[in-house]
């Protein structure tokens, strides 16, 4: 009889996981505790993979040869301590296809900037023509990716919960973004924790391997200068003056590998924001080390459209620009956004107001915002706290008629941008809904003004 695998948990890197395991020849079984989504549901049916949802049958589970766990199960939940108890090799998705890929892994982490690098590093590679992968948090669980074919690269967003369940992972080159707490509820509320389990991304690399990390970052900076790796330190500034593989000089990235160097300006990219010059600084440098000639480089982050709702460039309408950034749903987010822009803006906030602390923000607002738009069931937060300090404040529950407000308040080079500081959940679905419901309203209100011009 062939080995058995059993698969907690049947979301995307379960469902990878499953796909791979049914693949290499194992017996396998699925087992998530609350209901499936469709499209899980019809891959593993497709792939005649045995699963359950709305619980765990033990007595199916506790018969495996090796567990395979989806990293938002914790290591302390019942039925992994059971299958522990049992002796039973309890892994996660990611570790699991490392036994079977061939190619070299480019893994990124962070608190903050991994889906933006990694989709970046991803295009820079892809746009040179290499044979690679993109994995992990964002897109395709690596399992699937493993299943589906060979390549030569894998670019790879990992979390930390999912280098928790890593012991053999090994990538070739590693990007740390910065650290900053956050989940500490899954690391006892000890940031050293996760600071540790940040790391496990450099455990096991080599002399031949690169370790990339920004060092500006108080945790993560010095813990990478202090923590002992054979790997090739790539160290990132934003310091004028760093001495470092790559750096800001206040004009330009400059880059220096080796008797190699480069610059490239921003102006030359994509993304906008200081926060993506550490990005693209990151991308960039492991493009350069995965052998991706600079040229094709600067090609590649002239192509490069970021995920929606990260300041999100939707449309121009009479010179006014319309900027989606609905994932910056916290106050450090949208000092981000602000600080991405010279022009006066027309600034969309509001929602479920998660604690903020909005003197975090206050010059800045103070500084370039005209009118503040309030977007939420609840403005009044918001209301006392800006009222004093632009000159005009006005509040809709509607998208609709928010765009339209937007556009009257709004001159020809001001720039209107939703960056609400809030979850959504008080009007909309999550962030992608209130971002797509914004785009939408935007794109409609374009095609009118054109209507009526042409
Ligand atoms: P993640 O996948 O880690 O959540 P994203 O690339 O989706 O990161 O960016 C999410 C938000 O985090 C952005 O809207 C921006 O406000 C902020 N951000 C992006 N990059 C960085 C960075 N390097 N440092 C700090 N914050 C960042």
């Amino acid at each position: 009889m062939s080995e058995r695998i059993v698969i907690l948990g049947g979301g995307e890197s379960g469902t990878g996981a499953a796909i791979l395991a049914k693949a290499k020849g194992f017996d396998v079984f699925v087992s998530d505790q609350g209901p499936l989504k469709d499209n899980y549901r019809k891959d593993l049916t497709d792939h005649a993979i045995e699963f359950e949802e709305g619980g765990h049958t033990e007595e199916k589970i506790l018969t495996a040869n090796l567990i395979i766990k989806s990293p938002g199960i914790p290591k302390k939940a019942e039925i992994v301590k059971k299958a522990k108890g049992k002796k039973i090799l309890v892994i996660d998705e990611i570790e699991f296809a490392c036994r079977y890929l061939r190619g070299k892994i480019i893994a990124i982490t962070g608190t903050n900037g991994k889906t933006t690098t990694t989709l970046l590093t991803y295009h820079l590679l892809k746009t040179a023509g290499f044979n690679v992968a993109l994995a992990g948090n964002v897109g395709e669980s690596l399992a699937r990716k493993v299943a589906a074919a060979d390549y030569d690269w894998y670019v790879l967003e990992i979390s930390s919960f999912q280098l928790d369940g890593t012991k053999k992972f090994h990538p070739h080159i590693g990007v740390l973004l910065n650290i900053t707490p956050d989940h500490l509820d899954r690391y006892d509320n000890k940031m050293a924790n996760y600071v540790n389990s940040k790391f496990k991304l450099i455990k096991n690399m080599t002399s031949r391997d690169y370790f990339v990390y920004f060092v500006d970052d108080k945790v993560s900076g010095e813990e990478a200068r202090h923590r002992s790796t054979e790997a090739y330190r790539v160290e990132i500034s934003l310091d004028h003056e760093a001495i470092t593989s790559a750096h800001f000089d206040g004009k330009k990235m400059v880059f220096q590998f080796g008797k190699k160097s480069f610059k490239i300006a921003q102006s030359d990219t994509t993304l906008k924001g200081v926060h993506n010059l550490v990005n693209t600084m990151a991308a960039v440098s492991a493009a350069y080390l995965a052998k991706v000639p600079d040229a094709l480089i600067r090609e590649g982050l002239k192509t490069f459209k970021n995920a929606p709702h990260r300041l999100e460039s939707i449309a121009t309408i009479g010179g006014v620009e319309f900027v989606n950034d609905s994932k910056a749903t916290n106050v450090d987010s949208v000092i981000y956004a602000l600080g991405s822009y010279e022009n006066p803006l027309i600034w969309i906030a509001g929602g479920i107001d998660k604690g903020n602390d909005y003197n975090l923000i206050k010059d800045e607002v103070k500084k370039k915002v005209k009118t503040l738009i309030c977007l939420g069931k609840d403005n009044e937060k918001l209301k006392k706290f800006f009222g004093p300090l632009v000159p005009r404040v006005v509040e809709t529950q509607d998208v609709k008629s928010l765009v339209r407000l937007a556009l009257e308040e709004a001159k020809a080079g001001d720039v209107v941008l939703l960056s609400p500081a809030c979850a959504s959940f008080d009007l909309f679905k999550n962030y992608g809904d209130r971002g797509d419901q914004f785009r939408a309203a935007v794109l409609q209100l374009k095609a009118e003004k054109e209507k009526v011009n042409a």
